[in-house]
């Protein structure tokens, strides 16, 4: 986006990925769930210039003909990490093959690192094959969106990418 514009931020995570408590991390305001047909819901919220856009897409193949419809004016794609549950590569390159998402910088949060079970962010960067993606700028971020860690530096790495 452009200076003044509105930035467009597509959070997408499995079920449970704690996408939800990440948004609760980054806005104060309420969260409102738009639920456009059965099967999905998109969660939504405005916060300092932002409007974020959460999709858990553990249905990914049934939602996928709406992708282009929600997805037009992203500027930025977020994968929540996959962590405990897993993520695949295919699955990840698939989503982010959309035409609509080319080029789009895509910030993976290596969630629940406050966890033991948790994998480094090193290794999910490794899983999700990130140092094959050439044609996107993209970062992998370890957090915690329970306590708030590393969510801030993620920010500052999407704040970094628009300007
Ligand atoms: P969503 O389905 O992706 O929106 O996931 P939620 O935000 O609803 O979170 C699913 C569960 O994981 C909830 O019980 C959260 O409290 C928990 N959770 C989310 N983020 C974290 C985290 O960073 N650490 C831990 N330990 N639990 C988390």
């Amino acid at each position: 986006g452009s200076p003044g514009q509105e930035l467009r931020i597509v959070l997408l995570g499995l079920d449970n990925a704690g996408k939800t408590t990440l948004l609760k991390c980054l806005a104060s305001e309420e969260v409102s769930t738009i639920t456009p047909t059965q099967g999905f819901n998109i969660k939504s919220v405005h916060s300092h210039g932002f409007k974020l856009n959460i999709w858990d897409i553990g249905g990914q193949r049934a939602v996928r003909p709406y992708w282009r419809k929600y997805l037009g004016s992203t500027d930025l794609l977020v994968s929540q990490g996959p962590c405990p549950r897993v993520l695949s590569w295919q699955e990840l390159a698939e989503l982010t093959e959309e035409e609509s998402l080319m080029g789009v910088p895509l910030l993976v949060f290596a969630n629940k690192q406050d966890l033991v079970t948790a994998a480094p962010a090193a290794e999910i960067a490794e899983g999700l094959s990130l140092h094959t993606y050439r044609d996107r700028e993209w970062q992998i971020q370890a957090c915690s969106a329970l306590s708030g860690e590393g969510v801030q530096d993620g920010m500052n790495w999407i704040s970094k990418q628009i300007t």
